[in-house]
């Protein structure tokens, strides 16, 4: 590919990659074609790089980290606020990208561009407060102390279903540490990542310190598994590869985070209000048009209200505007690939082939304005059973089985009943269930009579198979940080 001249204009998408500073081409002139979802046309040609690529990028960021990890939290936290101006100063822009390249409907775009500039406020606030501590000696004349240190040059891997508010969760608190980045966005959504570094890099902060790096997954992974100059890795994305990443970890031991698959249960109680049961379960499923590792896998409703449930659901989701995500009052957009649709559909035809009723939906919508992309209806599924795939494996589209159950201990049982541990979510208006079945759940986050329990200032993240360790509020800066405990012996 031939050298691009930089773009300086914010309303040009930029398409290179950003090392040390600079707008350039993958070292092997590779491009990669960039496609929208709802139809199949080419919205950008970006450059691709390679393990080389990825290994200049490394070293550019171990370069900036002295200067960068010595600046004061002040100082780097008034970087970050800049970078946040300038997110919201572009929301439309970016939103409009994400639309094109990840297919979510525009309005969702627009709340994650927000999300995104809100991670870097917060974390603008937390640079300052990253506090060592005191701790009171046993010895006369010795003293301890602890200081939180960065861990250093952190190699961020984040997937195309929220392309801009995951980035900014890694990227965010690991510059605020004193971190410098080097990511590697997934190949469908690089633009909305080159718009956040084109935010950075015009907000002040040095060459160096936050890169990006598009390319083959595999070799730029493996590039931050064996290079010592790597010392962190903070990888989005499936349980499959989150395996892969921790096998090639072990030879270094190198520093981890890992936010993975879900199977999110739903349970709804007999006493919940169910209009807003209706309304938050179907915002759990369908929002990113279910393709979300949050996103609502199993509703299981108390048997006193199973049938006014599922009536009320089945007429919301028909109720959806299923649409290219730029089309005014689309709620459901297409999904981002064939691979996805065929995991989609493979569960709808095994469930449908083992029993289960389809209640509404379980089709591709067809016409000219489907047909080069992935639209799945809003699907219903009623009585299915453990055995079929919808009940064990993670679902990224808009369906989702219906389940009824008798009593407390059942539904905790059964939500409990995977090997993921990432979200659950709980409809009842009694607050001693509330905390006995918020207790027992297993779950990093368990949303009570809420759909939306993933925010800046609370830390998100899995158990079981979904992951380890915590992104997000205070534990999120942590996550980049070393503590280093300093022994004193007093002087005479
Ligand atoms: P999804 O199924 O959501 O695409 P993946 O786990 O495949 O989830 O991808 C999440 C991110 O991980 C993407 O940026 C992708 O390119 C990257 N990725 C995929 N395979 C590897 C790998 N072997 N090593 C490192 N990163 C990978």
């Amino acid at each position: 590919m031939k050298s691009m001249t930089e773009k300086t204009n914010e309303k040009v998408p930029a398409t290179q990659l950003y090392i040390d500073g600079r707008w350039v081409d993958g070292g092997a002139g590779e491009i990669l074609e960039v496609k929208n979802p709802a139809d199949g046309s080419t919205i950008a040609a970006v450059a691709c790089g390679t393990r080389e690529d990825a290994r200049r990028a490394l070293n550019a960021a171990s370069r900036a980290f002295p200067s960068w990890s010595r600046l004061t939290g002040l100082q780097r936290g008034s970087l970050l606020r800049k970078a946040a101006a300038l997110m919201r100063q572009r929301q439309a822009e970016i939103a409009r990208l994400m639309t094109l390249e990840n297919g979510k409907p525009l309005s969702q775009s627009l709340t994650e561009v927000e999300g995104g500039a809100q991670h870097f406020d917060w974390y603008a606030e937390e640079a300052r407060r990253t506090y060592g501590r005191m701790i009171p000696h046993q010895i006369p004349g010795k003293r301890h102390l602890t200081l939180q240190q960065p861990v250093g040059v952190a190699g961020v891997i984040t997937p195309w279903n929220f392309p801009f508010i995951l980035l900014a969760r890694k990227a965010a608190p690991a510059l605020a540490a004193g971190c410098t980045v080097v990511a590697k966005p997934a190949g469908q959504t690089p633009l909305v990542a080159l718009a956040l570094a084109k935010c950075c890099q015009e907000a002040g902060i040095p060459a160096g310190v936050i890169n990006i790096v598009i390319g083959p997954a595999e070799d730029i992974g493996r590039e931050f598994l064996e290079n010592p100059v790597c010392r962190k890795i903070s990888f989005t994305g499936s349980t499959e590869v989150g395996r892969i990443l921790m096998r090639g970890a072990a030879e270094q031991i190198k520093n981890l985070s890992l936010e993975l698959g879900g199977h999110c249960a739903v349970l709804v109680f007999d006493d919940a209000d169910l209009k807003t049961a209706v309304q938050k379960s179907a915002g759990a499923k369908y929002r990113n048009t279910g393709q979300s590792c949050i996103a609502a896998n199993r509703i299981f409703v108390q048997e006193e209200i199973y049938q006014s449930f599922l009536e009320a659901f089945v007429e919301h989701s028909r109720g959806l505007k299923v649409a290219p995500g730029l089309e005014e009052g689309a709620d459901i957009g297409p999904l981002i690939d064939e691979p996805t649709f065929e995991k989609v559909m493979r569960q709808i035809d095994n469930a449908r082939s083992l029993g289960a009723k389809v209640e509404c939906g379980g089709v591709r919508l067809k016409g000219e304005k489907f047909d080069r992309g992935y639209f799945v209806t809003p699907t219903v599924l009623t009585h299915v059973t453990d055995n079929m795939l919808c009940m064990c494996e993670e679902t990224f589209g808009p369906m989702i089985p219906i389940v009824p159950f008798s009593d407390e201990q059942e539904a905790i049982r059964r939500a409990n009943h995977t090997e993921y541990g990432l979200a659950a979510y709980i409809h009842t208006r009694d607050l001693g269930r509330a905390f006995r079945v918020a207790e027992a759940l297993e779950a990093g986050s368990v949303g009570v009579n809420d759909d939306v329990p993933s925010t800046t200032i609370a830390p998100f993240g899995g158990v079981k198979q979904s992951g380890l360790g915590r992104e997000c509020g205070t534990e999120g800066i942590e996550a980049f940080m070393e503590t280093k405990h300093v022994s004193i012996c007093l002087p005479g």
